[in-house]
């Protein structure tokens, strides 16, 4: 209750929500941490562009900061686990009992890309040609006519796997899907809508352009050509596609934008943008009462299923075995542990588009610059196949960021019946604990180019070490 206020104003300030921005509310002696952090982000957006990658580099990224391999050491304060190096749990002890509480931030290290098909290498008009197939939810159009990259891992038969990463170095040679010229496109393409002026069968990779021998006799010679080169780099002849994890990534490195600096643009920041967060909250935070898990899951891109997604056990065979370690090993104190604690499912939402506001809800919607996103619930259609987090949990949210001067918001993702869509928050609500959606805005998201505000990251980083440390 506020008393009798008269004044219409001071009425006003003390009734009505007020939205900001979160420069405002970022202190100047906090700018040099921000834009160290933000070079550091950008560093690992660079390193890491597959799940895999991103795997190697947390993984380097906890060992400096003194976590061990759980298959390596008997001690459970500061642990990780790779799990078939595509998705890792990080475990911190914190000071109370181990099975008592535990706080959750799960996000995801797969993006929209296009994989290769298992046997991608053709020629076709004198030219070396690759099939892919893309993975996640990507406007087709977007991924044409711009240099990319390729990453992955071949495995061999004899047990070896190579990792591959073409397109990166200055000097390496980079990749493209060659689109059509406008002269002749418009039978082909203009009159037709955008999801099908691309088809997917067309979203093939220029590899090689040059005859491998002057013999005309010989056929494929360009082929045979790209393929001996791969053979002599990598020994693999074009069996061992079959047996890899290729993809091709959009090529180059994480940029500031604008003339400001205030944003950055990369591939891959959903969900990354999180998931390096996570990770630094959980480094950086010292001496934690209460004992916190990160999760950075593979596969949310193609709804989570599979052996590295969120629809596994795999929170709970991280804990059976850290609580094992302290003789609480009954799958009882696991799922109990699991029910009793506080999740936040870290994942980007859509930000406002100042030319497209008309598919937002502008009331409740993510903004740049709007600091933390909450998404109570997400889903289609009437909150269909979403997780909705109880306002219990939103209250002690709201006064958790409250008290940390951490700038957040509240967003679903566009109008309703307009779109839609799913996260992680659903997996992990399996297990009855309490989890919301927890992210920042983005624009272009699934683009090779995806667009962030530093202020938000910042914003985010904040509110996840406040919640490791709550
Ligand atoms: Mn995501
Ligand atoms: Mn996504």
């Amino acid at each position: 209750m506020l008393g009798k206020k008269t004044d219409p104003k001071e009425l006003k300030e003390a009734l009505f929500w007020e939205r900001k921005n979160a420069w405002d509310h970022i202190p100047d002696p906090q700018m040099k941490h921000l834009e160290n952090y933000m070079r550091e982000y950008r560093s690992f957006l660079d390193l890491a562009k597959t799940e895999r990658e991103s795997v190697e580099t947390a993984v380097e990224m906890l060992e400096k900061a003194g976590f061990s391999n759980i298959r390596t050491t008997k001690d459970t304060g500061k642990i990780y686990y790779n799990h078939h190096d595509r998705a890792l749990a990080v475990f911190r002890q914190g000071k109370a009992p181990i099975q008592k509480d535990l706080r959750i931030i799960v996000a995801h290290v797969d993006s929209p890309r296009l994989d290769l098909k298992q046997y991608p290498l053709y020629e076709d008009e004198e030219l070396a040609m690759l099939k892919t197939h893309y993975y996640g939810g990507i406007k087709k159009y977007q991924w044409v006519s711009r240099p990319m990259a390729l990453h992955g891992v071949i495995a061999f038969p004899d047990g070896t796997v190579d990792s591959i990463v073409i397109g990166e170095a200055e000097d390496d040679p980079v990749f493209t899907v060659s689109d059509l010229l406008p002269h002749l496109a418009k039978k082909a393409q203009m009159g037709k809508k955008a999801d099908e002026f691309i088809p997917a069968e067309k979203l093939n990779i220029l590899f090689g352009g040059r005859p491998f021998t002057d013999d005309k006799e010989v056929k494929d010679r360009v082929k045979l050509h790209v393929l001996s080169l791969l053979n002599e780099a990598y020994g693999i002849t074009e069996d061992d596609f079959i047996s890899a994890d290729l993809e091709i990534v959009p090529a180059g490195k994480a940029r500031d934008v604008g003339l400001d600096r205030a944003l950055i643009g990369a591939y891959g920041q959903d969900d990354r943008v999180c998931a390096f967060s996570a990770l630094r909250a959980v480094t950086d935070t010292d001496d934690p009462d209460v004992s916190s898990l990160i999760l950075l899951l593979d596969k949310e891109e193609i709804g989570s299923e599979g052996a590295s997604g969120a629809n596994t056990w795999i929170a709970e065979l991280v804990l059976g075995y850290i609580l094992a370690r302290h003789g609480l090993d009954q799958s009882g104190v696991v799922r109990r542990l699991l029910a009793n604690a506080q999740c936040l499912s870290a994942d980007v939402n859509a930000a406002v588009h100042p030319d497209w506001k008309e598919v937002h809800e502008l009331r409740n919607a993510a903004y740049i610059n709007g600091g933390l996103t909450l998404s109570k619930f997400t889903g289609v259609r009437g909150k269909g196949g979403s997780n909705e987090a109880p306002a219990e949990y939103v209250a002690q949210l709201r006064d958790l960021f409250d008290r940390n001067n951490i700038v957040w918001r509240v967003a679903e993702l566009g109008k309703t019946d307009e779109g839609g869509g799913g996260t992680i928050a659903k997996f992990m609500s399996y297990y009855c604990m309490k989890v919301i959606d927890a992210g920042v805005g983005v624009l272009d998201m699934h683009s090779p180019f995806e667009i962030t505000s530093k202020a938000d990251i910042w914003m985010m980083y904040r509110a996840f070490g406040a919640f490791l440390k709550s």
